[in-house]
């Protein structure tokens, strides 16, 4: 029959844990324990880490950058070299700059027009008040 740890809480109240058996306390108490329970810890954080690769910077500047960091992602993944976590993040932060990268050619589409359509706009103007 399992008892009942026997530590007692800095607010008096008795822990509600099951002694360790062989033991007083449970495995969170036990003096003994402490070892064990630094490389559980460890455990706990090597296994909450997530999978990512050696620091390296790619260029994201346009339509086929993206195409390449989806790429390597992709298969990056399918290897298991990198955490799903984190190639969710690449998927999301490549969708903005996809976002961005259209947005940055349509402005420049659209200063190249003005630069031709502008000359021909104070030609009209002109005309306009010379008539
Ligand atoms: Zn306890």
């Amino acid at each position: 029959m399992a008892t009942q740890c026997t530590y007692i809480k800095p607010n008096k109240e008795k822990c509600r844990g099951y002694a360790v058996s062989g033991s007083k306390y449970c495995f969170a108490h036990d003096p003994t324990q402490a070892s064990k329970r630094k490389a559980a810890q460890r455990k706990g954080g090597e296994a909450g880490r997530v999978a990512t690769l050696p620091e390296s910077s790619l260029s994201v500047r346009n339509m086929s950058d993206v195409l390449e960091l989806m790429e390597l992602t992709i298969n990056d993944v399918r290897a298991g070299r990198l955490d799903v976590k984190v190639a969710n993040a690449i998927g999301y932060l490549a969708n903005v700059s996809v976002k961005v990268i259209q947005q940055t050619d349509i402005e420049a589409r659209l200063e190249a027009l003005e630069s031709v359509l502008e000359p021909e706009r104070a030609a009209y103007i002109q005309r306009r008040r010379a008539a």
